[in-house]
């Protein structure tokens, strides 16, 4: 197995797309499965800790060691079975989720979870249970998990088949592929109804394998997975409205948000149904104006919706988003609409190159951005809109804001100038996050807690909470070698 130990080209890995940055001594690169056992192993029994990495897409600083070894999954990349006939396939977690969708697709088959960021790997998408803009209608990663492979902390391998084992009265019994008993006793709380990434996934007699994704890698390396996949859909309508008007724009997603809701439900074919509704306003349109030079002047918000048709119905559903832009008005004459797959992935780039540019800018001015992830009750998405926008407003920083607002998910990220911007933005933030928890919403809905947002999921579930979390991790990595620091703070363990 190749092991890096020179601190020059190991840089890379000791940091993530959010600019944080970490250290440690060397990095692993397995090939097997084996041979992440044996790492897991010794490591477990030398109390040294051990960081996961996928390709460093994360936003929150989970893939970034703080000390020891850091294990990349960088070569666990096979595709190992596409089943066409059932509709699944089996993957290692270094498989780059790109490359994983074209190949799916080639095949007339479709899976839908794709995080804005298509360079990551399969892997970290399950640790994060990610999210993208088709979460409208086919929710995220998790929904698409049908099996596990897991090798715990201690270097013990389990599988977990969705519907196989189940909580009971928050006790969960797993039995490792060695004959291991392992007995959890799982956390009790609530988790909000929105779209949601922060924290373990808890839920009364949950399935097992609820539990490990979405776990930022704290409770066990994924070594392999089955994901289930879908008919590739007949054609897709996709087009970029422009508004004059913010709240035409937000009165677009709202109106197209209710009718899809309603016309899915019932099993209506021939209307609205979103596939995606994503949103950006008049600064996020100024930082993409360079490389998309055709956005119309004096625009103040832009809609990018997509949505499935047949030949039967094409004609009814495209007719039916013209009289909806119109109501909202919306300008049809200025409005983008995909002719064919290349203007499709056009408008795919211009949604990634907002988030990434936003990201590329942090980094070359080598600052660090204050970003919400924060999703909110359809019905108070507005009001948390404007309560948030107006807030940065007055502190003068620069922001820009754009996210998943279908789901009422809200990517607002304040690019402070200085270490002073920086403080007031914290400040912000953290009366953000506490508004978003007033609201019955998430801190987070997608890009996790890492190492970053802890102090956010304190303020979300409560001190008793984050102490029942340290407890359930540490039923399972005693030793808490495993992505330590990722969604704990390490003080929580001190006295249990
Ligand atoms: C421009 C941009 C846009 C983005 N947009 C979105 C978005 O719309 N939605 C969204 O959800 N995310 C988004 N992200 C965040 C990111 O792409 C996702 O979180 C992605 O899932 C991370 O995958 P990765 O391979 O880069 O993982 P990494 O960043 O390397 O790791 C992420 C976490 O997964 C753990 N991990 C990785 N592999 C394993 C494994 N095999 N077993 C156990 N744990 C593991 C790591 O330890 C870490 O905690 C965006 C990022 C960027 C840069």
């Amino acid at each position: 197995m190749l092991i890096k130990t020179d601190q020059t080209e190991i840089q890379n890995y000791l940091v993530d797309a959010s600019n944080y940055k970490g250290n440690c001594e060397e990095v692993y690169f397995p090939e097997t499965k084996e041979e992440v056992v044996s790492v897991l192993k010794s490591a477990d029994s030398s109390k040294q800790k051990v960081t996961i990495c996928g390709n460093r897409t994360g936003l929150t600083g989970g893939s970034v060691p703080a000390e020891g070894i850091l294990i990349s999954t960088d070569k666990l990349n096979r595709i190992i079975e596409i089943n066409e006939k059932e509709k699944y396939a089996v993957v290692q977690p270094g498989v780059l989720l790109r490359e994983f969708i074209n190949l799916v697709e080639e095949k007339e088959l479709f899976y839908p979870p794709d995080p804005t960021e298509k360079d990551c790997y399969i892997g970290g998408t399950i640790a994060n249970n990610a999210s993208g803009s088709k979460t409208f209608k086919y929710g995220p990663t998790r929904d698409y998990v049908i099996a596990l492979e897991i090798i715990l902390p201690n270097g013990e391998e389990i599988y977990l088949e969705r519907g196989k084992f189940f909580a009971s009265d928050n006790n969960l019994r797993l039995t490792s592929k060695s004959g291991k008993q392992l007995e959890i006793i799982l956390p009790r709380y609530q988790m909000p109804k929105t779209k949601h990434a922060a924290g373990y996934f808890i839920k009364e007699n949950m399935d097992a394998i609820d539990l490990f994704i979405g776990a930022e890698g704290t409770l066990g390396f994924i070594t392999e997975i089955k994901l289930k996949l879908l008919n590739k859909p007949q054609n897709i309508l996709s087009s970029v409205i422009f508004f004059n008007d913010e709240n035409d724009g937000l009165d677009f997603i709202e109106n197209a948000r209710n009718e899809s809701y309603k016309n899915r439900n019932e099993n209506i074919f021939d209307n609205i149904d979103a596939l995606a509704l994503e949103f950006f306003d008049e600064n996020s349109l100024k930082f993409l104006i360079e490389d998309f030079p055709n956005i119309p002047g004096n625009t103040k918000a832009a809609v990018w919706f997509e949505q499935e048709f047949s030949k039967e119905n094409e004609e009814l559903i495209f007719n039916r988003w013209i009289e909806l832009i119109e109501q909202c008005n919306g300008n049809v004459e200025t409005a983008w609409f995909a002719n064919n797959i290349n203007d499709r992935e056009q408008f795919g780039e211009f949604r990634h190159a907002v988030s990434w540019k936003v990201n590329e800018y942090i980094s070359r001015n080598n600052i660090l951005k204050v970003g919400t992830d924060i999703a909110v009750p359809d019905s108070s998405f507005r009001e948390f809109y404007f309560f948030a926008k107006d807030k940065v407003r007055e502190s003068g920083i620069n922001q820009i804001a754009y996210g998943h607002f279908g789901n009422s998910h809200l990517h607002l990220n304040m690019l402070p100038k200085n270490d002073e911007q920086y403080r007031v933005a914290k400040n912000i933030y953290t009366e953000l996050c506490r508004e978003g928890i007033k609201l019955n919403g998430t801190i987070s809905a997608e890009h996790g807690i890492g190492k970053l947002k802890r102090d956010y999921l304190l303020m979300m579930f409560g001190e008793e909470t984050i102490i029942q979390m340290a407890k359930l991790k540490k039923q399972i990595d005693p030793n808490l070698i495993l992505n330590y620091g990722n969604i704990i703070d390490p003080k929580y363990y001190e006295n249990i």
